[in-house]
């Protein structure tokens, strides 16, 4: 019971979007059930009036007919309006809709099968209500127990046994708590439902993210970096800047690996990636592209402005302290999409549509290439 109550008491602070969405779900349902309804109300009408039914109850039925077509009419005009577009407005909307319906269950009741101690057609909508409309448990509890007093009120006006009437009451009690109780049920699923999907989604974004990254720096690996240069190649056509790469690799590093240990030699791969993340802007992807190689993409960044870069990572590098008595150092290749576009090193076809994911390996090849000769340069330097 006490946790019932705390559900109850918490229901308002629910997530937005759950609360958003079935606000919206509410209001879609009555249009589409409320079309269904009154088509079949109509033949129901025009049956009556060739004299199908027994008892003649065309009144009451016209009456909620003629409240369907104003209401769904009204909701139709509306529906694209921008005063109506808020949640609180069509939260107000499904409760007139539901008390509606719920009295009109009352009043059709009370009006032709009441005699008859029959609350069939009561009992029908409350779980009609139940099963279709997501409502917070505070608004259904409102609505059905509001409901039953009417409803009662009005067996105790109509029947003049006692007793009778008694029975209705207490049978039309019974109805209105387990109607209510599915009610209930039911939105509490749908926030299970709900809640389960969205740890999923973060479990999934959780997945997607640890496939993008390296263990050991964090950095993205070099499949994501690969990717990531293909599409800037592929926005590349359509701006004018230019768009730079750094390759980077130790120096010596085997080195490092055999004098030290190779933990320790992990240990100096972090501190690079750390030195890289420091030394570039917010706006370059760094990587990891194998043992001891780096990639940064650099995007609307000229060849001159690469090196700058380039250089100010390379002293980074080279002032790191470690507890060990020793310096690292690394050697870097810088190349740039649009100066191999222009020196003819890249043979544009323009009858052809660009290979995106060759320029991205040619611009990977030739900041290698550069890598290489700054290798043989005696390493520590910046080739372009
Ligand atoms: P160079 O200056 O020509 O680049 O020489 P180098 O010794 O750095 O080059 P080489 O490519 O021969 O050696 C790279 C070494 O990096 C070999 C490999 O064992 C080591 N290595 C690759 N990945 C890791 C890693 O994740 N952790 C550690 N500790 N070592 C790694
Ligand atoms: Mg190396
Ligand atoms: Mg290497």
């Amino acid at each position: 019971m006490k946790r019932y109550l705390d559900r109850i008491a918490n229901s308002h602070r629910e997530s937005k979007s759950f609360k958003e969405t079935n606000v919206r779900m509410n209001i879609m349902k009555i249009f589409m059930v409320g079309m269904i309804y009154t088509f079949f109300e109509c033949i129901g009408l025009l049956l009556s009036t060739l004299g199908f039914f027994e008892h003649d109850i065309r009144e009451p039925v016209t009456v909620i007919v003629i409240f369907h077509f104003v209401f769904l009419t009204f909701l139709a005009v509306s529906f694209k309006r921008k005063w109506f577009k808020r949640i609180g407005m069509y939260q107000m909307f499904t409760n007139i809709y539901i008390a509606v319906a719920m009295l009109w269950g009352s009043v059709f009741t009370i009006l032709v099968y009441i005699e008859r101690e029959d609350i069939a057609i009561f009992s029908i909508v409350l779980f009609f209500v139940a099963a279709l409309f997501i409502l917070e448990p505070n608004r259904s509890s409102l609505l059905y127990m509001t409901n039953y007093v009417i409803f009662t009120a009005m067996v105790y006006g109509r029947i003049t046994s006692i007793g009778a009437a008694n029975a209705i009451a207490f049978k039309s009690l019974i109805t209105t708590v387990l109607a209510l109780v599915i009610s209930q049920g039911n939105y509490y699923s749908r926030k299970r439902l709900e809640e389960y999907k969205m740890s999923l989604e973060e479990a999934n974004e959780q997945l997607k993210e640890q496939a993008l990254r390296d263990s050991l720096t964090r950095l993205y690996n070099n499949r994501y970096m690969f990717e990531l240069l293909t599409r800037e190649t592929e926005r590349f056509e359509r701006s004018d800047g230019a768009l730079s790469l750094i390759m980077l690799d130790i120096d010596d590093f085997k080195h490092v690996n055999d004098t030290y240990g190779h933990l320790f030699g992990d240990e100096v791969i972090r501190r690079v990636s750390s030195a890289l993340m420091d030394s570039t802007r917010e706006s370059d992807v760094i990587g990891r592209y194998g043992g001891e190689e780096f990639i940064v993409i650099l995007k609307d960044t000229s060849t001159e402005k690469a090196v700058e870069i380039a250089e100010r990572i390379r002293k980074t590098i080279s002032d790191l302290e470690f507890d060990k008595a020793i310096k690292i150092t690394a050697s870097f290749g810088v190349s740039t999409l649009k100066d191999f576009m222009s020196t003819g090193h890249y043979e544009k076809d323009a009858t052809k549509e660009r290979n995106h994911g060759k320029d991205a390996a040619e611009l990977v090849n030739i900041a290698d290439m550069n890598l290489y000769k700054a290798k043989h340069r005696g390493k520590n330097c910046v080739v372009h």
